[in-house]
């Protein structure tokens, strides 16, 4: 290769070593990686407006006559200009301004504006107009559409403009590498493409620009994404080289695990159980991704495959992303594997002192075969002796960082530790693909017996006191019922006052309830025995925060109330329904929603009326809120795109899959310099 793609901007006008510099920490060392900096939006700069025609809230260019110009003291101080078209006049405001700026208002002199136009107490108005002198009627106005471009501190909108236009002008004389195979298939070149994006001319559409739906942007999302799905694929090749302890399925201890269990494992779970097994027994690391609906019976298959790592000699860890969760898993495997003689262990964020020190001694000697824990389980002094398994449980909370630097956690000679991850938010296979390529996927697509669908209604918060009634009127029969409380503050402390207040509230109301409280706040042991009373039948109404999404079953619970659900998101709305359903019971949930609901609201709500399909529901979730939502963009480690959006581009991923193959297959000297283009050096896996 050579020109455009290896050309340093440092041979561009106005670049001296600093702007370099800036640029370089930007990721922008070629002329190349400007064509593929690209403007985030557009602003239409290529016609005047008269000012009559001008529409609140548009962007637009005028110009016209200063007619006067003054310095008012008003609330604040500005600098007020009135100017006149033939159509009609409008007031820029500037509230910091200088001598020379006030100057340029002379009554008389023509300006060409361009800003936001707002109604004000005087009519139309700009603020802080961009604006300039124009001398005699026919000025030139922009040829493009002016690209608005990502940016960092140092560099300014104009420069990134100079910038890429003298990248276009190479552009001009030497296309860059088409690096998808059979580009010719598609409508838009590549350098067609960038032509248009960096300067789409006057009769462009802004609205199909807007969506990201114009042909150009089609065509380099597409490259994008191929990318951004050959750079997950890469990041699992490089672990695959780094080799996995076989773990043979241990088919005596396997038999006697399940031969203790009061029912026999869904067809479903054996299905996934055995795509574990037969992953686990080869020498390069499992990443098995394992959806199953809330209630599916992901502990098992958990459990299945520990007991394979264990009984090959090496250890595993399970790790959960609350304590809550965590909890019920020590209860289960406890339960499930003491009487097979195998050795646990607890880590958590609250494991301190020497209790800390011992169990991290006993990881690190391999004594502890089964280790369960949270977050704690990353810090740097977790080590174990003979890692063998990885079990992430909820996984869309942990980065891909997180989830992978806990395979290195063993003996390096042991390569990696295989990996399952486990979630209960069923990720779209559509988003799946980019956002878990580097995982194999498994699907629990069957309840265990005996689950009873439950019934899922809307009620405005007017009719609460309804919804009181039902609840003791449920309570007053034996049956158990749920009340979640939401909020949208992140602080636990906040959540916890709220569920405070609304439990002191219905316990005035409902006087004869036996009513208890669990909120992330409680000590581990008030969370445990106020979950034991609720599970023992003692108390008949559980006043909870959102932790109890996770880790809870008490199958005569048939009864939930969750508030203000316009809150949160549908699949955290399934799973919190899943609590209920569990019994042989009919159940019903009720989201008590917050008046006024926007019709996109009840459009959401609505869609847990008509499903209990976690997979269609998680669609919906995606199609109505995006990804970053669904998954949380934070945690997720998806890489953040350039220009592909999701899920507007959503049509885009099965050509994507296609191409991706092809080049992994027939071209795989592609992949490189693709992920090279897109990612930069590909630093953000780098580090794994
Ligand atoms: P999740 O997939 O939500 O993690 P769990 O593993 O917690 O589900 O299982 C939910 C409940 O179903 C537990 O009480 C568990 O013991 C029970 N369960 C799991 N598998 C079966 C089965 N095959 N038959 C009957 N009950 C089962
Ligand atoms: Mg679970």
């Amino acid at each position: 290769m050579h020109g455009i793609a290896n050309l340093s901007v440092r041979e561009l006008r106005g670049v001296g070593p600093k702007l370099a510099g800036t640029l370089a920490d930007y990721g922008v060392h070629r002329v190349e990686d400007l064509l593929f900096h690209l403007p985030l939006r557009y602003q239409d700069r290529t016609r005047v407006t008269a000012i009559a025609a001008a529409r609140e809230g548009a962007d637009v260019v005028i110009e016209g006559e200063v007619r006067a110009a003054d310095v008012v003291f008003g609330r604040r101080r500005s600098l007020v200009a009135r100017i006149q078209d033939g159509s009609g006049t409008l007031t820029l405001r500037f509230f910091h301004f200088s001598a020379a700026q006030k100057n340029n208002m002379q009554t008389g002199t023509r300006l060409r504006c361009f800003g936001q136009v707002r109604r004000g107490s005087s009519g139309l108005e700009m603020y802080h107009p961009e604006y300039r002198p124009v001398h005699g009627e026919n000025t030139p106005v922009e040829e493009a559409l002016t690209p608005i471009y990502p940016t960092t501190a140092g560099i300014g909108q104009n420069q990134w403009r100079k910038l890429c236009e003298q990248a276009l002008a190479h552009l001009e004389r030497e296309p860059v590498n088409e690096l998808l195979p059979a580009s010719s298939e598609y409508p838009y070149a590549l350098t067609r493409a960038l032509q248009f994006l960096h300067a789409p001319p006057p009769d462009a559409s802004l609205d199909l620009l807007r969506e990201g739906k114009h042909p150009a942007q089609l065509r380099l999302a597409l490259e994008e994404l191929v990318a951004h799905n050959l750079s997950l694929h890469r990041l699992r090749e490089r672990q695959q080289r780094e080799g996995a302890p076989p773990l043979r399925p241990d088919a005596k201890l396997l038999r006697a695990f399940l031969d203790n269990l009061p029912f026999a494992p869904t067809s479903a779970q054996t299905r996934v159980l055995a795509e574990i097994a037969t992953d686990l027994a080869r020498p390069y690391p499992m990443m098995r991704l394992v959806q199953g609906d809330v209630g599916s019976g992901k502990t098992l298959v958990a459990a299945g495959a520990a007991l394979q790592a264990i009984g090959s000699g090496y250890q595993v860890a399970i790790m959960a992303p609350t304590e809550i969760l965590a909890e019920q898993h020590w209860r289960t495997f406890s339960q499930w594997f003491e009487p097979l003689g195998i050795t646990m262990e607890w880590l958590s964020g609250r494991s301190k002192g020497n209790k800390r020190a011992a169990a991290l001694a006993r990881m690190a000697s391999g004594e502890a075969s089964l280790v369960i824990g949270t977050h704690a389980l990353f810090q740097d002094d977790v080590v174990f002796a003979r890692l063998g398994l990885v079990v992430v449980d909820e996984q869309h909370r942990f980065g891909v960082h997180q989830r992978l630097s806990l395979t290195k956690k063993t003996a390096p000679e042991l390569g990696r530790a295989h990996q399952l991850v486990m979630t209960a938010t069923p990720i779209p296979r559509t988003l799946s693909m980019v956002a878990y390529a580097d995982l194999d996927c498994s699907v629990i697509d069957e309840l265990p017996p005996g689950r009873t669908a439950v019934t899922t209604v809307l009620i405005d918060n007017s009719r609460r006191p309804e919804v009181v009634a039902r609840v003791a009127a449920a309570c007053s029969e034996g049956r158990q019922a749920y009340w979640v409380c939401t909020l949208i503050e992140e602080s636990d402390a906040l959540q916890a006052q709220a569920a405070q207040a609304t439990a002191e509230e219905l316990q005035l109301a409902l006087p004869q309830l036996a009513i208890g409280l669990i909120h992330g706040r409680l000590k581990p042991a008030e969370k445990e025995s106020v979950m034991a009373a609720f599970k023992r039948g003692e108390l008949a109404l559980l006043v909870a925060t959102t932790v109890i999404e996770v880790g809870v079953d008490v199958p005569n619970a048939s009864l939930m109330i969750v508030e203000n659900p316009e809150r949160l998101g549908l699949a955290q709305l399934h799973q919190l329904r899943g609590r209920v359903g569990r019994g042989a019971q009919a159940s019903h949930c009720v989201l008590l929603y917050q008046t006024p609901l926007s019709h996109s609201g009840m459009q959401r709500l609505a869609v847990l009326r008509e499903s209990s399909d976690g997979f269609y529901i998680a669609e919906k979730d995606l199609e109505l809120r995006g990804p970053g939502e669904v998954l949380g963009t934070r945690q997720t480690g998806l890489m953040e795109f350039r220009i592909a959006e999701l899920p507007a581009h959503n049509d885009l991923l099965d050509e994507v899959q296609v191409i991706s193959d092809t080049i992994r297959q027939s071209h795989p000297e592609l992949a490189d310099p693709l992920i090279q283009r897109w990612t930069g050096t590909g630093q953000q896996f780098a580090k794994v």
